[in-house]
């Protein structure tokens, strides 16, 4: 029995062997994260400086205290869970569909939710090292340290998040990059491909099907063989998933 909420999408779902998902911030919003980029105000009253000035490297060198404050408020969500398209997602790798999720989003959803192939392209707050002696600690570690997380050895804890001004992880970009070429279909949620490196990724797909869940217009609509609009977790959600 076929679901047929979204029969375009599904049929392309049971005929595809080599799925890639790339996400991004859209597909943890279900979640109750919001993403920092839209700018609704908030944190402009709140703090002196904008989002993408705070999250840069020369101020995390420079305004250390601050940055800490800005990154526990905003970025860390304590007791945060997947939602239907994270676990959609994880049950396509299980049946050997999907190949990779690609993600923008640091949160670590998609691994909670039981993905195991996770291209984490601007790092997680699960991951975070002492720059001194390398040790890795948890995000509790970050969470509750008073102000700067520092490491027993007596040096900062950084998180492993990539900031503004700091360079991706080549290994991670590279295995990304390998997966989307490899892949017979791309799905794309929950991002408008404007953030770095995005946009210059999904050039690298050279498969038949390319599909696009995001609420807003991106500039690869016209390239899409299906653009859907609806909230990303209800979309994957309704899909039925058989090997
Ligand atoms: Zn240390």
């Amino acid at each position: 029995m076929t679901n047929n909420v979204y029969p375009h999408l599904q049929k392309i779902i049971d005929e595809s062997q080599r799925i890639v998902f790339f996400g991004g911030a859209g597909v943890s919003t279900e979640s109750g994260i919001p993403d920092f980029r839209s700018q609704d105000g908030l944190y402009h009253k709140k703090y002196t400086y904008p989002p993408e000035t705070i999250l840069s490297h020369s101020f995390y060198v420079s305004h250390m205290d601050e940055f800490f404050r800005f990154y526990k408020e905003n970025l860390i969500h304590p007791g945060v869970k997947p939602n239907s398209a994270h676990y959609a997602l994880a049950r396509l790798e299980a049946i050997g569909k999907l190949k990779a999720v690609i993600t923008q989003n640091i949160d670590g959803l998609h691994q909670m939710a039981g993905s195991h192939t996770v291209y984490e392209l601007h790092g997680s707050v699960h991951r975070n090292t002492c720059l001194s002696c390398k040790q890795v600690f948890p995000v509790e570690t970050v969470l509750h340290a008073k102000e700067i997380p520092l490491c027993p050895c007596g040096n900062i804890i950084k998180p492993d998040v990539v900031l503004y001004e700091e360079s991706l992880n080549q290994e991670v970009l590279s295995m990304a990059t390998s997966a989307i070429s490899t892949a017979d279909t791309l799905i794309i949620g929950g991002t408008s491909l404007n953030v770095y490196p995005a946009a210059s990724l999904i050039r690298y797909f050279k498969g038949s099907h390319l599909a696009l869940i995001n609420r807003d217009q991106t500039n690869v609509d016209e390239i899409a063989n299906i653009v859907i609009r609806d909230p990303i977790g209800q979309v994957l959600g309704s899909l039925y998933i058989k090997k």
